[in-house]
């Protein structure tokens, strides 16, 4: 546990005074659980405020621009970036208590409070035929507010679109205490500068949202999964580019590369397609996993296609439209990413982006890293918009791998930026992409960033991070002296 780097007694014993005590918490224990997201990297704030009405949140931003207390928003801390810890210490807002959910069919619209949980909208949602398509992997546990300050991704993306392309309003404050609405909860609005869009995505560095309008949409009546295995790397994402131009629009298109479908199924202890399907060959091989839903009649049509499609590219392949045989087919991608844990005890876990003509280019460049450096980096992710998770998977209690790590996530962040990719497709800069913001945009775009970070928070009190000041790297090797507790 580390002390904060600077203390602002008199602040909190003001808001103390004005919130009182059952709203303010400034125990250990309260702080500690709020010093850190997935990413686990401990900062620990002075006090955790938890607010019971909006004006509270107004409160706690003015004195923080009076004092000049940092503050940080917190959802339900699932973030991979350090997004929501505390970096300089100060106060934290935590709103996963903020969790109510109304749903209105007629305008297929939810209106929700930020702390809700991802999940539970779409249970809301399901009862009246319709849901909210984002979907992380972690939708059980965190929330919009978390998913709407990232505009997080998720599995149906390529699809039905990230979380920005479901957002009609949100309300909330300003970094300077006022309170603010964007949009409105209707299909169409244009009035004004589009402020909605800047808040979302941008990680809680410009206000604090209190309330959303969400767009729902009608939930597909029937789906089709089909896994399949290809012999190498290479062609499984060949054959990904093949399917997306045969004008197939899947729902779900998750590839996973040789070295990850290796780790997973010793996880499982068993192999996912057996050496019968794979034709008496026994060498390891990459999977597809393609999920396609709609109207029956369409998804009959669209799974022609897909058939003919496996018929070409595939080694072996199953399909269902039953529910539980789905499930497991989907089990060798929900264990994939703990699997790694058998390549080494700690991973760096990026979310890059690149286009399809440079699928191939960069899977060989995670080889040539991995073959270099000599730790594993096992990758998966999104096939049909180019979202692969590369992993550097490296021993936390070895000082040269944590070194060769780092260097390594670099260099792949520079191939990804060369290749005309993007450093983040939904994790989102936090404290883990700071050191690599510079590498995908040029002074005079961080230069328009940081004008308007100091127009709408002039004391640079949300969030300020190293992003927006200088690029740096805080981990097990920067010797900063915070614990990295256990890196995801
Ligand atoms: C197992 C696992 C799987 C994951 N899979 C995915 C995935 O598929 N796709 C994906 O996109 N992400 C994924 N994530 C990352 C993470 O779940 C998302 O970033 C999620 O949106 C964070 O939500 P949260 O409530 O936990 O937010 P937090 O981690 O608490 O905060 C995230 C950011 O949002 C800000 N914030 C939170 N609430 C507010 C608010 N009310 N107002 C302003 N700012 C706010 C915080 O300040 C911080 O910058 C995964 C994480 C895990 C652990």
């Amino acid at each position: 546990m580390t002390t904060p780097v600077r203390t602002h007694p008199a602040a909190t014993q003001a808001l103390l005074a004005r919130l009182g005590a059952a709203k303010v918490k400034t125990d250990e224990a309260t702080c500690f659980a709020a010093s850190f997201d997935n990413m686990r990297l401990s900062f620990m704030p002075e006090a955790v405020i938890r607010p019971d009405v909006e004006e509270d949140i107004g409160i706690v931003l003015k004195l923080a621009n009076e004092h000049k207390v940092p503050v940080t928003v917190r959802g339900r801390g699932t973030g991979n970036t350090g997004a929501s810890s505390p970096i300089h210490g100060g106060w934290v807002i935590h709103l996963d208590h903020w969790d109510k959910i109304e749903i209105d069919p007629i305008s297929a619209m939810a209106t929700v409070q930020p702390g809700a949980i991802t999940a539970h909208i779409n249970e809301l949602a399901a009862e009246h035929g319709l849901f909210f398509p984002p979907d992380p992997s972690s939708l059980k546990y965190c929330s919009i507010g978390g998913n709407i300050a990232t505009n997080a991704g998720g599995l149906r993306a390529a699809k039905y679109g990230v979380v920005r392309d479901h957002v009609y309003a949100l309300e909330g404050f300003l970094p300077t205490g006022e309170k603010v609405t964007w949009g409105a909860p209707l299909r169409k609005f244009v009035s004004g500068l589009n402020i909605r869009d800047l808040w979302i995505g941008s990680e809680g560095t410009l206000g604090v949202i209190t309330k959303a309008t969400l767009k729902l949409v009608n939930k597909p009546k029937a789906r089709r999964t089909f896994l399949l295995a290809c012999r190498t790397d290479e062609g499984a994402l060949e054959a990904a580019a093949a399917l997306m131009g045969a004008r197939v629009n899947p729902a779900v298109f998750e590839f996973l590369d040789t070295q990850t479908v290796e780790a997973a199924e010793k996880r499982r202890g068993s192999r996912v397609f057996s050496t019968a399907e794979l034709h008496g060959v026994e060498e390891t091989h990459a999977i597809l996993l393609v999920e396609i839903d709609g109207h029956p009649a369409a998804l009959a049509e669209d799974a022609v296609k897909v058939r003919a499609w496996i018929a070409q590219y595939a080694v072996a392949f199953r399909e269902t439209d039953v529910e539980a045989e789905a499930e497991a087919l989907w089990d060798i991608r929900r264990t994939c990413s703990q699997a790694m844990y058998a390549l080494g005890n700690a991973k760096l876990n990026e979310d890059i982006v690149v286009p399809f003509r440079s699928y191939v280019e960069l899977i060989r460049y995670t080889r040539e890293v991995r073959d270099r450096v000599g730790l594993a980096t096992p990758t998966f992710g999104h096939a049909a918009d180019g979202n692969f998770h590369v992993h550097i998977m490296y021993d936390r209690d070895n000082p040269e791998h944590c070194r060769k790590a780092e260097q390594a996530i670099y260099d792949v962040m520079k191939k990804v930026v060369e290749l005309g990719g993007a450093i983040t497709g939904e994790h989102g800069i936090g404290i883990a992409k700071s050191p690599f913001l510079r590498l995908q945009h040029s002074p005079a775009e961080i230069g328009a960033m940081l004008a308007v970070k100091r127009a709408l928070d002039p004391n640079n009190i949300l969030a300020s991070r190293p992003d927006l000041r200088a690029p740096q790297r805080l981990g097990a090797s920067s010797g900063q002296g915070h614990p990295r507790l256990d890196k995801h």
